[in-house]
């Protein structure tokens, strides 16, 4: 008889994932905890079994675009795959958007909410953005303070019942760029009957299969840049269900997040209402992109930790050299790192999580608005890069299988892809971050050192006290690295934004493990998430070392002199 390989097997994924385990007891009270914790084991449970299983036989199924019916009509109408219908049913029925207004939990709905959506993510193929972008419009038309719209879409937005749930798209990007929204050329106008009428092109629009979208145009006669932009409100069909004045040009074929219907749009003449006035559309679409920011965050912490729990299950079962590839201590410790990166993400994202939930519910002061200002966009840009890194080794840790596309591993890689890039750009948000810190930089900076040094202060363990010092003296050299760069031509500090974020979210997320694996020692007595955090210090924490701009000019210049 030949030798066949057993494949990966999923558990409940609630029930086996110690990181999310262990932090909800931290973090929740304990009636709370007991409260909640049948819906998170039955998620887990759809997500290690009956969705996993959809997922991997769903997988050749892609959306598709019918444009022209049989008889000449024009319908543009998108069919979705069984996984995503299915998805979007369970999505509603689980409260994975409803449970952040619903508010039960108080300060803890946006953690709770977020556990759901990090278990429900890595089985639904990135279901997760048109949540993300539902989400993002319930919170952005609420912080808009404009009744009529509140009343209209976000019972639907928030619902439990599949029947009446909506999802929202985000059409921000065009042609002319996703990072400088501010060039958008789509035209608002006004017509005779006082309806706003929007006239341009979508370039990127997901989830087009939603029932309305939030988007920017720019009223005739305005300024140009971002604040010429307003925002706007937009029902997809009319009473019959046909587009409303919009036509689905096509799907895009893209890498990855290839069960998201991923359109470009013309408008022509959509019927759309301002949001909240004729300008400032971009500022207004922000707190949009705070969600969808921290979507992003659990997402890449959902991917990293599916994409180690198949490696892991892998290295027990596979054998070379005459052992279990787990015994083999060169894997054992390329896994290891992998852990570490993926829970050093978990708890960043998780972190923001807790701070957006305290925000929502007035519960949150000057200081911690301003921390969660500043590491909403660094955790996005540093835990999107840890997920393609941790996906592309752990197709690497199934060897040849890693490759091989119905073992359904490669799309690990090709979705994890997409975190980077949507919702900002590891470079755009870099610059945000800079934009976060303000005029007065020390003093975000300090705040933000307060509270690493009171979670890592604490570390008794001598071998966590080194990796509360590399914390530390990470966070000292960034700040000091910042008030340099400052003082040279703007160039050089924008040079090294990036390294800059990525240091402050590599070293908050060490802060964050120290804190936990303290806790978990003295509480559970396990010694699991110390060795994240000893690993995690060693793995690159400061990432501004002496590179110059004038070296980077040299690299990519065609001649080899200046
Ligand atoms: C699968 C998928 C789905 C999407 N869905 C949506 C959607 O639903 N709605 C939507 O609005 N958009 C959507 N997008 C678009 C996405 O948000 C944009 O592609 C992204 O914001 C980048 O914009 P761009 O493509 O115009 O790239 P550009 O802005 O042209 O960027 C190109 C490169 O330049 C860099 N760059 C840009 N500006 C600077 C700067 N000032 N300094 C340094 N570097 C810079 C960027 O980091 C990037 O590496 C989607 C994209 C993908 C891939």
């Amino acid at each position: 008889m030949s030798f066949n390989q057993t494949p990966p097997t999923l558990g409940n994924q609630y029930t086996d994932d110690r990181v999310l385990r262990s932090y909800l007891k931290r973090v929740l009270p304990p009636e709370m905890l007991s409260e909640i914790e049948p819906s998170l084991m039955e998620m887990g449970r759809l997500s290690g079994g009956e969705l996993y299983r959809m997922q991997l036989a769903d997988r050749l199924n892609e959306p598709l675009l019918t444009q022209w019916d049989a008889w000449g009509n024009r319908i543009d109408r998108i069919e979705l795959t069984p996984l995503w219908r299915a998805a979007e049913r369970l999505a509603a029925e689980h409260g994975v958007v409803a449970t952040a207004y619903e508010r039960k939990q108080g300060q803890f709905s946006r953690v709770y909410q977020c556990a759901l959506a990090y278990l429900f993510t890595p089985s639904t193929d990135i279901y997760s953005c048109p949540l993300a972008m539902t989400d993002g419009a319930a919170h952005t038309l609420l912080s808009s303070g404009n009744q009529s719209l509140i009343e209209r879409a976000v019972p639907h937005l928030t619902t439990r019942q599949p029947e009446e749930f909506w999802t929202s798209g985000q059409w921000m990007t065009e042609l002319t760029g996703g990072s400088d929204v501010g060039l958008t050329e789509t035209i608002a106008r006004k017509s005779a009957d006082g309806v706003w009428r929007l006239y341009g092109r979508k370039w990127f629009t997901s989830a087009t299969t939603s029932q309305m979208a939030l988007t920017l145009a720019r009223p005739e006669g305005n300024e140009a840049g971002g604040r010429g932009l307003a925002l706007f409100y937009i029902e997809m069909r009319d009473e019959s269900g046909r587009l409303r004045n919009i036509q689905i040009n096509r799907l895009k074929d893209k890498l990855g997040t290839r069960k998201v219907p991923t359109a470009e749009l013309t408008l022509e003449g959509t019927p759309a209402e301002l949001v909240c006035g004729e300008t400032d559309g971009v500022r207004n679409i922000a707190p949009m992109l705070n969600i969808t920011r921290l979507w992003n965050g659990i997402s890449a912490a959902a991917l990293m930790r599916r994409a180690v729990a198949l490696a892991l299950d892998y290295a027990r079962k596979r054998i070379a050299f005459g052992a279990t590839l787990i015994e083999k201590p060169l894997h054992l410790d390329t896994l290891a790192g992998l852990q570490a990166e993926a829970e050093a993400a978990f708890h960043l994202a998780f972190y923001v999580a807790e701070m957006r939930g305290l925000s929502e519910t007035g519960g949150i002061d000057e200081d911690e608005s301003l921390v969660l200002r500043l590491m909403t966009p660094v955790m996005k840009l540093t835990t999107a890069r840890q997920a393609v890194h941790v996906a592309s080794e752990v197709l690497e840790s199934f060897g040849g299988a890693g490759y091989v596309e119905d073992t359904g591993l490669p799309v690990l890689l090709r979705d994890s892809q997409v975190l980077p890039i949507w919702e900002g750009t590891t470079n755009v948000l870099s610059l945000d971050v800079l934009r976060a810190l303000g005029s007065d930089a020390s003093r975000t900076l300090q705040v933000l050192k307060t509270k690493v040094s009171d979670w890592v202060e604490t570390a008794r363990d001598d071998r966590l006290k080194s990796a509360a010092r590399i914390c530390l003296s990470a966070l000292t050299h960034a700040e000091s690295w910042l008030m340099l760069a400052r003082q040279e031509d703007g160039s050089a500090m924008e040079a090294g934004a990036r390294r800059f974020a990525l240091t402050l979210g590599r070293a908050v997320s060490l802060a964050l493990l120290v804190k936990h694996a303290r806790w978990s020692f003295e509480n559970e007595g396990d010694e699991r998430a110390a060795a994240a955090a000893r690993r995690f210090s060693s793995a690159g924490i400061d990432l501004l070392n002496a590179q110059e701009m004038d070296d980077a000019r040299l690299l990519v210049n065609e001649s080899s002199t200046r």
